[in-house]
This record gives structure tokens, C-alpha cells and sequence, in this order.
């Protein structure tokens, strides 16, 4: 693209594009990728997949990309265990110079794919939160969400992690990076250093506040003379920890101050501690809800500070920097779910963006999971090597029947190599569940799926047939040369005597509202859909993740004040809809336990502060018009409701595949018609894509 057409280009986002001069060098605009631990990490061949993952990111027009946490030393990081268990650290320590040239297969790539992309190394010393038998901290204090109790640190070890982390931005800087962030928030090392329930020492590394700064302005002062003036050093704190008794507001400006003295490059503002109880980036939490803070924290410095959670589309970045919120966004999730995002937004492509929906459930939950991350409205994320939608050499006419994330996944990749698509639907609108998932408080994001593949349907001139319930006859003599049912599912109903008595009610109808709900309601079902319908039937007023005062409200966060961590003495008040609501469930683990590892708690929190009665381990007898009749533990029990609405899972919708198959066409099933139980949007898009590779 020529500068003029740049120029003309990017004028919708002025502030998003303009470059930022550091004084020793230039970031080409506005945008980082925020760091991510992918999993690539721990693999044998991770370096060369981490390469093709953050150059595919570099040519899609990022400013500077700060790389999953890589830890300066043993100690500090999370051991895999060979075969004969030893503890195996693979591309996730940094202190060898063999390591290095590791990382240069890195930096060579992004440098390659674009030269005036930065590649920040970010160097994360877990601390307390580290999975290897020598963990260490200030002090013997636990994290509430390890099981590990780290060793206390002695005079040598503290000098020993310093000069770890200087030997460590001394390798980054021979391997290529352009610079390092130093993770000083979350609950790593760093930060359990300036809070006093972590650090309980007496000598010059705890007590006073002054003392508690010492060790992570020490790392600074170290990593940069040890790096030089023309190394970009980044310093990430946590500028609202969400914890009761957290960080007040003060001693946050004083640290920002000091690092800025020590010699930080830029400061990025977190808003976590990882056993937080707040969540800051699920999908309820609203669009760039914590960008005020960061505009705090900017008064109190001359770096530029960089702001993020929740930033996930360019006019979003827009207002945030226009309003002087922050001198630069991060968005790590969004460049999961398009690497092309910051290209489609300076040449006017906005609409062709994959949105991040802030769902967690192929990213973060696979990084808790000690799975590969990726993504699920994209699983070429982190496959790159893997996953390539290749143009066809044989293009063929292909029917997809059904415009659920399955079938939308395969028309668009399918028509994207070069296949002629015809998309058949019996609804008048594409999107299949997600039309339901959208209407979910919380869930809004969900639109932005359907607005994107609808977008690129129409860019790939796939020929979509809407209102149209298509069966075996429809598709015959019409010249197809594959078919993929993508049908869906139907609604499981339970046989439970009475379930056809009227003050019963399917999920659909109770979401789409087609049906009166009453104000003593059970719930049969409490799986993802029970929860959210739940949620729907309890809330009252706007949603949290449209409102930022609603948000803030719901979880006791005090934006204006900033108690000590944003939530001391806060108390979170919910607007609860006048209803009793009993969600219930046959098996007696938890109600909520399968929900998403990172996310369950959002949701067993919500509707336990709503009040619902949560109910397990019961055997449902009968529904009458005196209520829903069970027992638990072999004993009677009637709920006297005056409306059962039903979200006991779903069956495959198969019946076309099943008139087409033997038929002698080529026919393939995929997404919910192929495998109901377990089948999530994630799995549907997943195996769709995998599939339309390699038609
Ligand atoms: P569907 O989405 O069911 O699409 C099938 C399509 O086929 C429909 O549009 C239907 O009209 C069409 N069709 C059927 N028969 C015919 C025919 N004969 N001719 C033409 N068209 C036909 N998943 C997640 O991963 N995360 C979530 O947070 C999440 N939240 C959810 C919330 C709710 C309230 C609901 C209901 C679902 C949620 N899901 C979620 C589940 C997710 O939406 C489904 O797993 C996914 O939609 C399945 O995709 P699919 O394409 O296989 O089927
Ligand atoms: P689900 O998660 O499988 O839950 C079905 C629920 O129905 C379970 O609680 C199950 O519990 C109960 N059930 C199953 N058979 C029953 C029967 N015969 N009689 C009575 N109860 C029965 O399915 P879902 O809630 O319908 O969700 C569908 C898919 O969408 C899931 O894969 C889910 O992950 C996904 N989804 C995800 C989210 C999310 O936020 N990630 C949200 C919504 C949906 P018992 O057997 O113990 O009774
Ligand atoms: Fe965003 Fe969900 Fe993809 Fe994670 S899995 S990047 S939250 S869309």
C-alpha cells in the first residue's frame, strides 16, 4: 500500500494509526498485541509454530507485539516433566544462551514479516504462582489459588532473582527482541514483593512501602543498565488489583513515579491479581471498562502508558485514545481471533473483522488446562502450521444446509479456497443457536459473530438461501458435488411424566420470550443453556456488559474512588428480578462444575447473588399442577412452581443426513447434527474449518 493510500485509509481511526516516537525509536501505530501464554511454549517444536503465530500477527499490522511470559530463570517458571521426571522447561525460560537462539527464530520471523513490527520479550517471573518444587517468594505465604507454598527468599536469592532478570533481558536483547516487559502485577513475583499479605519481612525488602518497591525498581534499574538506553523496557503493574486490602491508590501513582525514575520505557496497566474475585475480561464485563484508571495513572507519568481489557474493535481503541485514556491499546484476545485486524481496520474493512467475544473458551480455559490455546470463532490460532485454508486446485460445487456456526465456518472457508457455496437455512436469519446466545444478558458479543460472517459471506460470494428447510428431493438434479448437513440439534425433552403439562416450557421459547414465564419457576438442566436462561429470568434491568455503572454495582468496584485494590468495603448489589428460581440437576457433583474453567465462577457467583437454589443429585417423578414433584437422597421433595422450563441438553437433528447418506452423493455431517453431547461453538466452528481444509 502507498503512504497516500495509507494515509486515506486510516482516516477513520487518526488516533489508532499515528506513530509513536520513543525518542530511540518509532512504534508504527498505536496497536500491541497484549502477551499470551499459548502453550506453544512447552512444545518441542514451539519455537518454529510460536515464529508462524506472531508473523502472521506482525503482517496483519500490529504496532508492537509483546510475547507469551518467559521466565528469567527455573524458579520462576512452570516445569513439564520428562519421562524419567525431571522437570523440563522447554521455550518458556530464558538463561541460556542456547535458549536464545531459540527466540531468534522468533524475532527473525516477525522482523521479517514486517520490519517496523517491535517484538517485546515479556519476561514473567511466577513467584508464588510457579509449578515447580523450587518455587520462591518474599515470604512463605500461599496463594489461595496454588497448592504449592513457595520458600522465602534470603538475602542471596533476592540478588539472585535480580540478576536473573537482567541476564534474562540481556539474552532477549541478543536474540533480537526489541525489548522486554517486566510482569510486576497478577500475583507473579514482583507484585507479591509490594503488597503486605505476601510480603511479611522485616528487612529492606518488606515493611514500608518504600522497602516493598525496592525489589521490582531494582529489577528495572538493573535490566536497564545491563540492556542500554536503546532497548524499549516495559513495566506492567497492577493499577487496580481487585483485592480486598489490595494496593491503594497512592502507593500505585508512587510506583508508576519510580519506575518512570528507574528507567521503564512505557508502563502497562493491569487490573488483576489472579485471585481476584472481579472477573476483568469476561464477556460481561463491558468494552474498555477499565481504561479510566489507566488515564489516571498517565496523569501521574511522562511515559506512555498503554491501556487494555476488553478492547476489541478498532473504534473502541478510537475513543480510548481519543479521550486521552491511554498513549497505546492492547488487545491480546482480539489478535487470537484475527490476526488481520489492524490491515482490515486501516483499509476500511472494519466488518470483515472477526470479533473476540470474550468468551475464554479455547484461550484462556486451554491455558488453565494445560491445553494449546487458540480460538473459537478462529482455529487456525496457534495452528498456523497446521491449519491452512489453502486455494483448491479442483474447485467444486458444494450445498451446506444449515447456517449455525458450523455451517457458516465451512461455506466461508470452503468459498474463501475457491469452492462455489450455496448456504441453505430454514430461518430468515444466519447465526443458528447464536441467535438465542445473543439475546443472553452478557452475551451480546454474539452479534458481532453473525455481523462478521454475514459480512464474508457476502465478500465470498457465497449464494445464501434463507427461509428455505431444505430435505433430500430439494437437493437432487441441482448439480451439487458435495453435501454438508450442518442441521443442528433438536431440544432434548426429558421423559418425565407430566412434561407435556402446560406450565411447561423449552428453552427457546423461554429465551425468545414466546411464552410467559412465571414467578415460581424451575429450572430442569443446568448445563450452559440452564445457566443462562437462569441468568436471563433473574436479571433485571440492563446488562452489565452494556453499562459500566451496572458492571461496577454487580461486583462492589468503585471506579471514582479507588478503595484500597477498587473493592475494599464495597459491597456488590444486584438488581434481582422478582422470581424464585430452582436450577437443578440429576448428578451430585456441584451445580456449575462443567462450566468454563475460567468463567464458571462468573456465573455461579451471579445467580448465587440472585438468590437461585441451586439444586444437585435429584430424580425427577413428576410435574402436576401442584409444582415440580423429585426425590433427593430417597426423599420427597414437591417445589411448588408455577412454570418448569426445560434445558435438559439436545439430540442430534440428523434426519436429512440420514435420507441423503447411501443415496450416492457425497455427503458429509458436521457440528450438532454430527455430535450433539458436548458440542459447544467452539467444537462446531473447530471441526467445520478442519473439514472445509481439505475439501
Ligand atoms: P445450530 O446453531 O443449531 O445451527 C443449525 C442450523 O441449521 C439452524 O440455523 C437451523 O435453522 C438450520 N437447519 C436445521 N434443519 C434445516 C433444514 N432441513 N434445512 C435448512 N436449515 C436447517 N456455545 C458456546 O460455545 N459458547 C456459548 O457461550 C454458548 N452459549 C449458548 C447459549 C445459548 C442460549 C444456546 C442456545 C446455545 C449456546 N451455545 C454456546 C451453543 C452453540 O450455539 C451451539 O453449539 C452451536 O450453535 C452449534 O452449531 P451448529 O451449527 O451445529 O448448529
Ligand atoms: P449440557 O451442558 O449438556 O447440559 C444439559 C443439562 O441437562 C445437564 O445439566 C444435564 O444434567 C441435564 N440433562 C441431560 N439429559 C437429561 C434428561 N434426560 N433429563 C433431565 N435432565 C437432563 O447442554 P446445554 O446446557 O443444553 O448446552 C448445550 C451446549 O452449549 C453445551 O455444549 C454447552 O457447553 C454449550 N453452551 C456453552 C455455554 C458457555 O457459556 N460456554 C453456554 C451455553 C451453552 P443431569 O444429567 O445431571 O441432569
Ligand atoms: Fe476471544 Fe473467545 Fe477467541 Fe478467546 S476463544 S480469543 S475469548 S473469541
Amino acid at each position: 500500500m502507498s503512504t497516500a493510500e495509507q494515509l486515506e485509509t486510516t482516516a477513520d481511526y487518526p488516533r489508532l494509526f499515528e506513530p509513536l516516537d520513543l525518542g530511540f525509536t518509532t512504534l508504527k501505530n498505536r496497536s500491541i498485541m497484549g502477551s499470551m501464554h499459548t502453550g506453544l511454549e512447552e512444545m518441542p517444536d514451539g519455537f518454529e509454530r510460536m515464529a508462524a503465530f506472531y508473523a502472521e500477527r506482525a503482517a496483519g499490522g500490529i504496532g508492537m507485539i509483546i510475547t507469551g511470559g518467559i521466565s528469567p530463570n527455573e524458579e520462576g517458571g512452570v516445569a513439564v516433566y520428562d519421562e524419567h521426571g525431571n522437570p523440563v522447561f522447554a521455550a518458556s525460560k530464558l538463561n541460556t544462551d542456547r535458549e536464545a537462539e531459540g527466540h531468534s527464530l522468533v524475532t527473525g520471523a516477525v522482523h521479517t514479516a514486517d520490519p517496523d513490527v517491535k517484538i517485546v520479550m515479556q519476561i514473567l517471573h511466577m513467584g508464588p504462582l510457579a509449578h515447580n518444587p523450587n518455587l520462591v517468594a518474599p515470604s512463605k505465604v500461599r496463594s489461595r489459588i496454588s497448592r504449592l507454598t513457595p520458600h522465602e527468599l534470603d538475602v542471596e536469592g533476592i540478588e539472585k532473582q535480580i540478576a536473573d532478570h537482567a541476564n534474562c533481558a540481556r539474552l532477549a536483547k541478543e536474540a533480537g527482541y526489541d525489548g522486554v516487559e517486566i510482569i510486576g502485577s497478577a500475583g507473579y513475583l514482583l507484585s507479591t514483593f509490594l503488597v503486605e499479605k505476601t510480603n511479611q519481612r522485616k528487612d529492606e525488602w518488606g515493611g514500608s512501602y518504600e522497602n516493598r518497591m525496592r525489589f521490582p525498581l531494582e529489577v528495572v534499574r538493573r535490566v536497564r543498565a545491563t540492556v542500554g538506553d536503546d532497548f524499549i523496557v516495559i513495566f506492567r503493574i497492577a493499577a487496580m488489583d481487585m483485592l480486598q486490602g489490595g494496593m491503594s491508590w497512592d502507593e500505585i501513582a508512587l510506583l508508576a513515579k519510580e519506575l518512570e525514575k528507574a528507567g521503564a520505557s512505557i508502563i502497562s496497566t493491569h487490573f488483576v491479581w489472579h485471585e481476584a474475585s472481579v472477573p476483568t475480561i469476561a464477556t460481561m464485563v463491558p468494552r474498555a471498562a477499565f481504561t479510566g484508571v489507566t488515564a489516571r495513572v498517565r496523569k501521574e507519568v511522562s511515559i506512555p502508558v498503554i491501556t487494555s481489557n476488553r478492547i476489541n474493535m478498532p473504534e473502541v481503541a478510537e475513543e480510548v485514545l481519543e479521550r486521552g485514556d491511554a498513549d497505546l491499546v492492547s488487545m491480546a484476545r482480539p489478535m487470537l481471533a484475527d490476526s488481520e485486524f489492524m490491515n482490515k481496520a486501516a483499509t476500511g474493512r472494519r466488518d470483515e473483522i472477526n470479533t473476540c467475544i470474550a468468551c475464554n473458551q479455547a484461550c484462556l480455559d486451554h491455558t488453565f488446562s494445560m491445553k494449546t490455546t487458540s480460538c473459537l470463532v478462529n482455529p487456525r490460532a496457534c495452528h498456523e502450521t497446521m491449519l491452512s485454508y489453502e486455494p483448491t486446485t479442483a474447485p467444486k460445487s458444494v450445498a451446506v444446509i444449515g447456517a449455525g456456526p458450523a455451517g457458516l465456518a465451512y461455506a466461508t472457508v470452503a468459498a474463501e479456497r475457491g469452492h462455489k457455496v450455496t448456504l441453505f437455512d430454514a430461518a430468515d436469519e444466519i447465526g443458528g443457536q447464536f441467535n438465542l446466545a445473543k439475546r443472553v444478558p452478557g452475551k451480546e458479543e454474539f452479534h458481532e459473530t453473525i455481523r462478521y460472517y454475514n459480512k464474508m459471506l457476502d465478500k465470498l460470494n457465497v449464494d445464501v438461501k434463507l427461509g428455505n428447510r431444505v430435505n433430500a428431493d430439494d437437493l437432487r438434479d441441482q448439480g451439487f458435488d458435495h453435501l454438508v448437513v450442518a442441521t443442528g440439534i433438536s431440544p432434548r425433552v426429558p421423559s418425565i411424566k407430566g412434561v407435556d403439562h402446560p406450565m411447561v416450557v423449552g428453552y427457546i421459547d423461554a429465551i425468545m420470550g414466546r411464552k410467559p414465564i412465571g414467578k415460581k419457576v424451575a429450572v430442569i438442566g443446568a448445563g450452559g443453556i440452564g445457566f443462562d436462561v437462569t441468568d436471563l429470568i433473574t436479571h433485571e434491568g440492563p446488562s452489565a456488559a452494556l453499562d459500566i455503572d451496572v458492571f461496577a454495582r454487580e461486583w462492589g468496584i468503585d471506579f471514582e474512588n479507588h478503595p484500597r485494590g477498587g473493592v475494599t468495603g464495597v459491597e456488590p448489589q444486584v438488581a434481582r428480578a422478582d422470581r424464585e428460581v430452582y436450577l437443578i440437576q440429576r448428578k451430585s457433583t456441584p451445580v456449575g462444575r462443567g462450566l468454563g474453567k475460567t468463567t464458571g465462577w462468573t456465573h455461579r457467583t451471579t445467580l448465587g447473588r440472585r438468590g437461585v437454589n441451586m439444586i444437585n443429585g435429584v430424580d425427577y417423578r413428576l410435574i402436576d399442577d401442584d409444582g415440580l414433584h423429585l426425590m433427593i437422597e430417597d426423599k420427597p421433595v414437591s417445589l411448588d412452581v408455577d412454570t418448569v422450563i426445560i434445558c435438559a441438553g439436545q439430540e442430534p437433528l440428523r434426519e436429512l443426513y440420514d435420507s441423503l447418506e447411501g443415496a450416492g452423493v457425497s455427503v458429509e455431517l458436521i457440528g450438532g447434527a454430527f455430535e450433539a453431547a458436548e458440542l459447544d461453538a467452539k467444537a462446531a466452528i473447530n471441526q467445520a474449518s478442519w473439514s472445509a481444509a481439505k475439501l
